[in-house]
């Protein structure tokens, strides 16, 4: 069976577009555009990245990059390093932090301000869930009608509709709508598996 080895720095953005679930890339997707993130969107981005196999060092080169692209960023790098080592278990009590789970993200208090962290398929408004469907994932109006219907009766089957629509035919694996690692591993399975169809059928 192949391996796994994680992310690296360099392929962060094609693996983030390709393969995150929609809580982690909305996330991703505002720190690169205000290159700031705050306490509880970086427990639970931080601790995914981690979950997914980037190492530390990546870590504190994808966040300080981003951190100092902003006028107050060079100042915030130590505050983040100090941070991200801390998720890790390398500060404090070093406790080795565990990726949180789809109830845990979904369980927090909606964000205020320029805050973004929780689960979209929970915190959501119908349009803006849409646009931001259309927006990333270039969804056609009948994919996002059924994915805003399911995601009525449960926001977890919203996300499983979602990677139902994005990976036509794979079947993921049971944590689907458990756990955001979940989705990143059916997503990045998937994709290997096809492209091992594909090299057979060339
Ligand atoms: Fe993330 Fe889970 Fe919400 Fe999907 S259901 S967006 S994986 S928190």
């Amino acid at each position: 069976k192949e391996k796994f080895n994680g992310i690296v720095y360099e392929n962060l953005n094609n693996i983030a577009n390709q393969h995150f679930p929609l809580c982690m890339l909305e996330i991703y997707d505002n720190f690169k555009q205000i290159h700031t993130m705050k306490h509880w969107g970086r427990l639970q981005f931080g601790m995914f990245l981690k979950g997914v196999g980037m190492d530390i060092k990546d870590t504190i080169r994808f966040f300080s990059n981003e951190l100092k692209k902003s006028a107050q960023g060079e100042k915030k790098v130590k505050e983040y390093q100090y941070y991200i080592e801390h998720m890790y278990g390398k500060q404090g009590k070093k406790t080795d932090y565990t990726p949180w789970s789809c109830q845990k993200v979904a369980g927090k208090n909606i964000p205020t301000g320029n805050e973004v962290y929780g689960c979209p398929f929970k915190f959501y408004s119908d349009n803006a869930l849409k646009q931001t469907l259309e927006k990333k994932k270039g969804l056609s109006a009948e994919d996002i009608e059924e994915i805003l219907a399911d995601k009525k009766t449960d926001y977890t089957r919203g996300c499983k509709k979602l990677f139902e629509k994005t990976h036509p035919g794979a079947i993921p694996n049971k944590g689907l709508g458990r756990h955001p690692n979940s989705y990143f591993s059916s997503s990045y399975w998937a994709s290997q598996k096809r492209k091992t169809i594909d090299r057979q059928t060339d």
